[in-house]
């Protein structure tokens, strides 16, 4: 992976990051990280076959660097009754998976995550903190180690003093965040499941690894908006186009109303996926896109213009 850095970041700091501080890699014989394994099949895949390939600018790795830097400081906060960034794997289906830890103490894993306020109130990350650590939980298991809680440490690097004084509901610069600890059996299964979509995913072409769900590309689902002829503002807006249509159907203006379809975009494909390139339903995405706004603008071409 090269590491760019057209946003002309600092010296020092392009250097910091261009030196690969993570040191997370695991060993060399094994299938993959928790942090692979929580990956969709197609990103997976394709970061693996166009590693060299792969570039990444600097600028968008300054809240990994910073996350790091959090990480290196509280690693020196060891006790004589905790671990902290512990790597541990265990095989499993024949495959090795690693994971490193931040902070085992008293039987509870904690996870430090340097992360917005907004990811905290909207909870828009719980699924992936929950999977993530209940495997950081099965391997300290399977290493002898008790596990009676998990958490996060969410400390937020948006945070606003003024918000936390005038919002009662504006939660503290650094909160705590209890995570559901699954049944072993429940997250042994889940790790099989992976590893087996992993594995398949692995055998097939680019083109026919299936893209990455509607959640995974950070897209909301579409929207259908009940408009009314001269309105700027949707009346309504529905799940579905039947609900929309079935709207009109009983509305008192519905010959004025019409519907306008609201597509939400696939935000991660667009400015946070490193194989976004090499990715057949991207590329497809963007194509369709493209030839939309050429239609557009052939539509809106002045008559003169165009003769
Ligand atoms: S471009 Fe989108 S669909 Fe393709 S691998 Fe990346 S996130 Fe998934």
């Amino acid at each position: 992976m090269k590491i760019t850095n057209k946003n002309g970041i600092p010296a020092p700091i392009f250097r910091s990051i261009s030196k690969n501080w993570y040191g997370g890699a695991g060993e060399k014989k094994q299938f993959c990280s928790v942090t692979q394994l929580l990956k969709s099949a197609k990103i997976f895949v394709l970061e693996k076959r166009y590693a060299r390939e792969l570039q990444e600018e600097a600028s968008d790795l300054i809240w990994a660097l910073m996350g790091s830097a959090m990480h290196k400081v509280l690693e020196k906060s060891e006790s004589k009754n905790s671990l902290n960034e512990e790597r541990l794997s265990c095989e499993i289906s024949g495959k090795i998976i690693s994971g490193g830890i931040d902070l085992y103490e008293n039987s509870v894993i904690s996870d430090f995550k340097f992360t917005s306020v907004w990811t905290y109130i909207y909870g828009s990350r719980l699924q992936e903190w929950t999977e993530q650590l209940n495997i950081y939980s099965y391997l300290y298991a399977k290493a002898n180690f008790p596990v009676e809680r998990l958490q996060v440490i969410a400390i937020f690097r948006d945070w606003s003093k003024l918000k936390s004084r005038i919002e009662s509901d504006y939660p503290q610069q650094v909160m705590i965040v209890p995570i559901k600890l699954w049944k072993m059996s429940r997250t042994e299964k889940f790790i099989k499941e992976k590893l087996s979509q992993l594995e398949t995913a692995l055998k097939l072409p680019d083109d026919k690894i299936a893209p990455c769900t509607l959640a995974q590309r950070w897209q909301d689902p579409e929207k259908f908006a009940v408009m009314k002829k001269g309105n700027k503002r949707a009346l309504k807006l529905f799940e579905s186009r039947e609900l929309a249509s079935r709207f009109i159907s009983f509305h008192k203006d519905r010959e004025k109303l019409n519907i306008e379809i609201r597509e939400s975009l696939p935000r991660r494909c667009q400015d946070y996926c490193l194989v976004n390139g090499y990715c057949n339903f991207f590329q497809n995405y963007k194509k369709m896109k493209n030839n939309l706004k050429t239609a557009k603008e052939e539509i809106s071409w002045p008559k003169s213009a165009a003769s």
